[in-house]
């Protein structure tokens, strides 16, 4: 494994893969580009060092080739950012003749990787039996190995710099490693997660509060299970708190209940007690009869909710109470809305978490904040800045916190 810095990039194709999946508008005008500004330091890197690129990358989910998920719309946004024309490959597996006649300081982009199957490996389409559905995989796996091959024949060296779907074992993000044994790296982005993250996981300041939000338990369990032997306090919060309650016995009226997850809420208490971790849960909380923002409240006792009401959001008391929590931890990982965030009235708990972690940051703390409605709620304050970083890989931060080595570090690290 090679590193970015010292890497000799002089006169010699670099294969980066990025993580330009944006949201496009129905104009495909690009309506937030944060992840194409998040890569610029390492093509930057790779051009200012006298090397070419050849730039890839997944734009949504497309079953074949989808003109709406060109990458081709983005063109205007990268060229802008990197400062430079950048040229386009229509096809991402003809790109033969535009990539060996590649200047240093040159770069060329890739069409969307996913208008091939190979890309992911997964068959498409529909299929008779599950035998045929075998067939058509196995197919795949002997055409994957010939797409990635081509990639990799574009380039001299390959760097992988896309976090976000670093937990999936693709023929960009983790395969073409292979074809690099001695030319291959993270970029800096994929540096800067996983440095942040072993921040957290690695060996933390303490106390460690781990802060954790989201509508269900059954899609947390993996995290909740693995932070239980590292955190020292443990808030939780949102829809995932009344499966708790319920399993203890409590009365949850019509809140969020996930009835296959009580005895595994019962485990993560005994787990709780038996590490020695401070679990908090939502205490008290406000609560609806409507899934609505105007709808009237009343407060509750997580454990005791009339019913005909649905525990929204927590109440300000029980912020009262996360407060010394949070503001007397020296690091602190949050991931999931603590409410139902999309609804105004009910984002207030969110908010006043996003604040106080960024108030603990302001003292000292060091605090990772990641998955969408956490780091939506911090733009929302303006507090993107506020916290000491903020993670841009949903699905892949969720599984490094699970503990899961992800293929595409793994590809990498050999
Ligand atoms: P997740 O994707 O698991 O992080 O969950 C995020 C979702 O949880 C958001 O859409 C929130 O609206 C939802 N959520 C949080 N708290 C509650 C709650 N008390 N009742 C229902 N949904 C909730």
């Amino acid at each position: 494994m090679q590193n970015i810095d010292t890497y000799d990039f002089s006169g010699k194709k670099a294969i980066v893969r990025v993580d330009f999946n944006v949201p496009l508008d129905e104009n495909l005008q690009i309506t937030d580009d944060t992840r194409i500004r998040a890569a610029m330091p390492t093509l930057k890197k790779i051009i200012s060092s006298g090397g070419s690129l050849i730039i890839m990358s997944h734009l949504g989910r497309p079953a074949g080739v989808d003109d709406r998920l060109s990458l081709r719309h983005l063109l205007p946004c990268i060229e802008k950012y990197l400062g430079i024309p950048v040229q386009f490959a229509g096809d991402c597996q003809k790109a033969d003749k535009q990539a060996s006649e590649l200047k240093p300081g040159e770069a060329l982009l890739l069409e969307n990787l996913r208008f091939y199957a190979e890309e992911e490996g997964k068959p498409r389409g529909k299929f008779g039996s599950d035998e045929e559905k075998a067939q058509a995989k196995a197919a795949l796996k002997e055409s994957q190995k010939a797409f990635t091959a081509k990639l990799a024949s574009y380039a001299d060296c390959y760097v992988n710099d896309a976090f976000g779907t670093a937990h999936r074992a693709h023929a960009s993000t983790a395969l073409i490693a292979a074809y690099f044994p001695d030319d291959k790296m993270f970029g800096y982005l994929m540096e800067a997660e996983i440095k942040a993250l072993d921040k957290v996981l690695g060996n933390p300041e303490r106390p460690l509060t781990v802060i954790l939000g989201g509508a269900k338990v059954s899609t947390k369990i993996g995290i909740i299970e693995h932070l239980l032997d590292l955190a020292d306090n443990m808030i939780i919060g949102g829809g995932m708190v009344y499966t708790f309650k319920k399993a203890m016995g409590g009365r949850i009226g019509k809140s969020l209940f996930e009835e296959d997850q009580m005895e595994t809420a019962l485990r993560i208490l005994d787990k709780a007690k038996e590490k020695g971790v401070k679990l908090f849960l939502s205490a008290s909380v406000v609560a609806a009869q409507t899934f609505d923002n105007d709808a009237a409240t009343r407060i509750f006792p997580s454990d005791d909710i009339e019913d005909g009401w649905e525990g929204m959001d927590v109440s300000a008391d029980c912020i009262e109470k996360w407060k010394d929590i949070i503001l007397g931890s020296k690091t602190i990982l949050w991931n999931g809305p603590v409410g139902v965030f999309e609804l105004d009235n009910f984002a207030k708990g969110t908010l006043s978490v996003a604040k106080l972690i960024a108030k603990a940051t302001e003292n000292g703390a060091y605090s990772l904040v990641g998955g969408g409605d956490s780091v939506a709620a911090l733009n929302k304050l303006g507090y993107a800045d506020k916290v000491s970083y903020v993670s841009t890989g949903g699905g892949a931060m969720l599984e490094y916190l699970e503990g899961i080595e992800l293929p595409g570090i793994k590809a990498i690290r050999g």
